[in-house]
């Protein structure tokens, strides 16, 4: 039965993470009618995985921060190839945007004067990320959950019915976006236990589908993150830029192999975790970059003073920013430092109490007693890179969250921009908040501008439901488990932390393949809960990312944050100026990834004077200081 059944609203918002329901919530707020399509259940989405915080400068545990900080950190973590705007965005509001959670319920960690607690990360000057142990994600998703339950409540004591204007609509895979002329019309989708199609009717859709880790094969993303919102704007007519960033964790399980990859949180290092080779040393001291080292301590000693008193003390170099320590790792396995399983130690036991550890990191406790036989207060962990989060994504405007595809707007982990080349820990929570509710909000406004609401032709949903079909009328030549180890493996091995010119040849000359095979991939079965066949469908999407992936990272002949060049290792100051974006043009063969070079703006100039002269020095071009004011009369 290949019947279609037909829903209509004002917004659609494709992924129920933060950013997603942030978005629906603001949406809601605005007098729309809302609905919420996500490929899992509801409450299972990688915000409910982060463990270390929010990064917001409230100013709780030092009061020297402020937005201002937060700002500088954000662009030195991105190595300023961040939108300014955005970034500037996000340290304004990230605060409002946590103290509003606790307007809707959520309970965090506290000081012991009753503030929200707030914890170190790596790259943040001050302690800076508000927290629940290690459950911060939880917290923030069932606090979300309970805003649209009380909107449903109230929506119900209006209209009779909890759902009519802000409907959850779970286990609903989104396959394709509908326009009308260039305009969003709505999308199309299945149901994954029923494989029953639904197409929605909606002007605006607000895409936050999260990352694309599962194109890689060590990662600590779950498996609905395959890069589907990033292949469906794609599809629209939307830009990918910056895609040339995947962050490589640095800490990642390592053993044993059945879980390779799962998140060891960079708050085990915040909280005084060190990182140890098999000599015994603390490593990362030698691999203090230029750029860095005036705000790092170099010795052991001071590195733990720090801990204690931050303000006459530098910080370890455990908390550099991730690229630089999941960088670091690699070097010492590559040079025969690393441990038995091929990783290198963290110890946080011989630091800290059984106690404090239990108390703060408490998942963490769990995690390695039961998916390894180690108790981390008693001995150190294995930890290795791993695949973590797409700095890449759709371009947006950073005010309204739109893209260039009227009606189609973006928020959260799928959207670009924001992070630069390397994200900091605990700036994809706050950046969530901040433009899923700036996304809300700007599909609200699209749609108080409209006029003719467009329309869904009859054509393109029987497209899409041919094409969803089309796997099950093949004749199982190819299997999609099969294509999709060959997919992780290629993106591990020759587009991973380490980039070189020919191996990434090479892996587009295997993409090409893939995509050769791809429609050659057949199903059995029915269509309800039939893995087989959704892994069908989301390799197309892979595939479409991981093409965009290799070509910037080929182009792009520097090294900076997510982006290492063995052949290119330093970072180049007239690359800072280069954004790379990816768009889909008609081929012979159908669409085609290409990639174009657009300009970065310049910063506004009140932002560029928040930095000393000296240190944009290390990432501007001569001719673009001249407006610094340092450098004026
Ligand atoms: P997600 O939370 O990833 O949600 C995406 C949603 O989209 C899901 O509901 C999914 O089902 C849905 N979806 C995807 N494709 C489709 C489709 N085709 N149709 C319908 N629905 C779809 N960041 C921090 O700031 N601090 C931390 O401490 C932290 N810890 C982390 C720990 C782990 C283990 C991981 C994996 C990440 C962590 N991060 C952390 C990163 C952060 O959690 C994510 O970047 C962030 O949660 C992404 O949120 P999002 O709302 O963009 O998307």
């Amino acid at each position: 039965d290949t019947t279609v059944v037909h829903h209509t609203y004002d917004v659609l918002v494709i992924g129920a993470g933060g950013a997603g329901l942030r978005a629906a919530i603001e949406a809601r707020m605005r007098g729309k009618r809302v609905a919420i399509l996500s490929k899992s259940l509801f409450g299972k989405a990688h915000t409910v995985m982060a463990e270390g915080g929010i990064a917001a400068s409230m100013g709780n545990a030092n009061p020297r921060d402020n937005w201002e900080v937060h700002y500088r950190d954000t662009m030195r973590g991105g190595k300023f190839l961040n939108n300014w705007r955005m970034a500037e965005l996000h340290a304004k509001e990230a605060p409002q945007r946590v103290w509003e959670l606790e307007t809707y319920g959520a309970l965090f960690d506290r000081t012991p004067e009753g503030k929200i607690s707030q914890r170190n990360f790596g790259g943040h000057q001050f302690p800076r990320l508000a927290h629940v142990g290690d459950r911060t994600g939880l917290e923030l998703i069932r606090t979300l959950q309970q805003k649209i339950v009380s909107l449903q409540q109230e929506d119900h004591a209006r209209t009779g019915d909890y759902e009519s204007d802000l409907k959850v609509f779970h286990e609903f895979t989104v396959t394709e976006l509908f326009k009308d002329g260039d305009r969003i019309a709505g999308a199309f989708g299945y149901r994954r236990p029923t494989g029953e199609y639904l197409c929605f009717h909606a002007p605006a859709v607000v895409l936050a589908t999260g990352g694309i880790g599962k194109s890689f094969k060590v990662t600590s993303n779950s498996w609905e993150y395959t890069g589907d919102g990033h292949a469906l704007a794609l599809r629209a007519g939307a830009r990918l830029i910056n895609m040339e960033f995947v962050q490589f964790h640095p800490t990642g399980m390592v053993w044993p192999p059945s879980v390779k990859g799962i998140l060891v949180t960079e708050s085990v290092r915040g909280d005084g975790g060190v990182l140890k080779n098999s000599e015994g040393e603390r490593f990362m001291f030698r691999y203090i970059p230029d750029v860095f080292r005036e705000q790092y301590a170099t010795s052991e000693d001071e590195g733990d003073r720090w801990y204690e008193d931050a303000d006459n003390n530098r910080r370890p170099p455990e908390l550099l920013p991730r690229d630089e320590v999941a960088r670091a790792i690699n070097n010492e396995v590559k040079e025969g430092r690393g441990s038995p399983a091929g990783g290198v130690y963290l110890d946080i036991a011989s630091r800290r109490t059984t106690e404090f550890i239990r108390k703060r990191l408490p998942s963490m406790y769990h995690q390695f007693k039961e998916l390894a036989d180690v108790d981390i207060t008693a001995e150190p962990m294995e930890v290795g890179p791993t695949c973590h989060y797409v700095m890449g994504g759709v371009e947006v405007d950073p005010d309204t969250a739109g893209t260039v595809v009227p009606g189609l707007f973006a928020a959260g982990e799928v959207a670009g921009g924001m992070h630069g080349s390397n994200r900091l820990g605990g700036n994809s929570l706050s950046d969530l908040l901040v433009f899923g509710c700036r996304a809300g909000a700007g599909a609200a406004d699209y749609l108080d501008g409209l006029g003719t609401a467009p329309a869904v032709a009859d054509h393109a949903v029987d497209a899409a439901l041919a094409e969803a079909e089309k796997p099950f009328s093949v004749r199982g030549e190819e299997n999609a488990y099969t294509l999709h180890q060959e997919l992780q493996q290629t993106m591990n091995d020759l587009v991973g932390i380490i980039r070189r010119a020919d191996e990434m040849e090479m892996a587009l000359k295997r993409l090409a393949e893939l995509r050769d095979r791809i429609p050659r991939v057949g199903v059995s079965g029915g269509r309800a809960y039939n893995p087989g066949w959704h892994l069908a469908m989301d390799l197309r999407n892979m595939l479409m990312v991981s093409q965009c992936i290799a070509m910037a990272a080929l182009e792009r002949q520097e090294s900076r944050g997510g982006h290492t060049r063995d052949d290119y290792p330093a970072m180049d100051e007239n690359w800072r100026r280069e954004l790379l974006n990816c768009s889909l043009a008609e081929g012979p063969d159908g669409p085609e990834v290409q990639l174009e070079h657009q300009p970065q703006p310049a910063m506004r100039s009140d932002l560029f004077d928040l930095f000393e002269l000296d240190e944009l020095k290390k990432y501007y071009t001569g001719d673009e200081l001249g407006g610094h004011r340092a450098d004026q009369g």
